[in-house]
């Protein structure tokens, strides 16, 4: 029986891992929940799994937990607070498994302790890895932990890499990476409608039920950019070697190309159970819960080119991964702060790649081969995007 900490649980990807697991209840057991501050779903997740530990980022939410369990007969949850209980709860030692499915920058410091634990980790939080580059994999390396990619492209890469690969190597017989993109739900919308995207359109995506934060970065692509900086790292691979395909379909879910001439794809319907089930399950195999794909249904499989002018937002994520150093973590800030200022209607969405090309523009650069210069790129670029959002941008 392995022994998991969910960090994230109550968001999309927390509540399909929590539903995979219920599946297999002698296969693992919930040492620890994570939320930022929406204790109602938390409180049922502590209601279903009882944990040893449930953490709340917002203090004040923590203590309105702890009380409703309190008075729940049978609960042994111990609420803890704040931003460094996400640490501790990923560094536990009766954990052997962290799900890393908190969103954006915030998820960073509990994955280093994941991997400082020497866990294996669950990642779906890209941004940990894309802002920490290297820094990250040499903490994994240097622990002996472990990493499964549950983003379903990298996922699927991983899968068609052979069966003694690990994540960090470079397979040399692999001439490509084939990277997949649905092209999200603006693929074919009129370029002079742009200014007038609302966050509940660009929210709305096609084939995927995500998070808001990944919805608006799958609309612009710029998710398509940061699985390319992560498919870089992960697979250790040369950014001329990841070819962004989309493919509107999501069923195959990324390819890799052998220097043969073969190449092995991953079909699936686009549901993460598949992908969480995966690496919950590695190297073995269980059900996931997901509806067995039906190519009858699906019946055809497109592919076509990126469009760089539709989306714009991708040569930036070029531009960063080509400059190297602290310009992909510049790239993440800069893109965290822009969708989440289009999210409260601050800005408007054809604002974000203004916000994100102006930051790479002034960002002082450095060799990001520190923690600490990561932190203080991410907190440099963070006031920039205010600062020019608050003087140019915002309504
Ligand atoms: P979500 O917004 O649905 O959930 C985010 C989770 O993180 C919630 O549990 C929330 O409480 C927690 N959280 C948010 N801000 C926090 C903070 N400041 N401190 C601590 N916890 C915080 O997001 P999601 O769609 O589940 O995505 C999670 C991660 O997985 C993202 O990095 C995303 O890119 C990646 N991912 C998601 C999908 C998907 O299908 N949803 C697919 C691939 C990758
Ligand atoms: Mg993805």
């Amino acid at each position: 029986m392995r022994s998991i900490c969910v960090l994230g649980s109550t968001g999309s990807i927390g509540v399909s891992t929590l539903d995979v697991v219920s599946r297999h209840p002698q296969d693992y057991r919930i040492v620890a929940l994570s939320a930022n501050s929406n204790v109602d779903t938390l409180y049922d997740q502590c209601i279903v799994h009882n944990p040893d530990y449930a953490v709340v980022v917002d203090h004040k939410k923590a203590g309105i937990l702890q009380e409703r369990l309190n008075r729940y007969p049978g609960s042994s949850t111990k609420v803890l607070a704040g931003a460094e209980a996400l640490e501790e709860i990923a560094a536990l030692p009766e954990v052997d498994t962290v799900m890393a499915a908190i969103v954006g920058a915030a998820g960073l410091m509990p994955t280093l302790a994941a991997a400082r634990g020497g866990k294996r980790i669950l990642l779906a939080n890209k941004e940990a890895l894309v802002m920490s580059g290297r820094i990250l994999l040499k903490e994994l390396a240097d622990h002996g932990a472990e990493l499964l990619p549950i983003d379903s492209e990298h996922n699927a890469i991983f899968q068609c890499m052979p069966a003694d690969y690990r994540a960090g190597e470079r397979d040399r017989k692999v001439r490509k990476i084939l990277l997949t993109a649905s092209g999200g739900p603006f693929r074919t919308k009129p370029l002079d409608e742009f200014d007038w995207i609302t966050p509940e359109q660009a929210v709305a995506h096609p084939n995927w039920d995500m998070g808001r934060k990944i919805s608006v970065d799958s609309a612009t692509m710029m998710n398509k950019g940061l699985e390319l900086i992560e498919a870089c790292l992960l697979f250790n691979m040369d950014r001329k070697d990841v070819q962004i395909v989309i493919h509107p379909q999501s069923v195959i879910h990324s390819m890799v190309d052998y220097v043969d001439g073969s190449v092995l794809a991953q079909l699936g319907n686009p549901d993460m159970r598949i992908p969480i089930a995966h690496a919950l399950a590695w190297p073995r195999r269980f059900e996931s819960g997901a509806e067995p794909l039906d190519l009858f249904r699906v019946q055809r499989l497109d592919f076509e080119p990126a469009d760089e002018q539709r989306f714009p937002c991708l040569k930036l994520a070029y531009q960063a991964v080509e400059s190297g150093g602290n310009m992909p973590t510049a790239l993440n800030a800069a893109n965290e702060m822009a969708v989440a200022s289009f999210l409260d209607r601050r800005i408007r969405y054809t604002d974000i790649v203004r916000v994100v090309d102006h930051c790479l523009n002034h960002a002082a650069r450095n060799a990001a081969d520190s923690l600490e210069l990561v932190l203080e790129t991410d907190r440099q670029v963070r006031n920039l995007a205010n600062t020019y959002i608050s003087a140019n941008l915002a309504n």
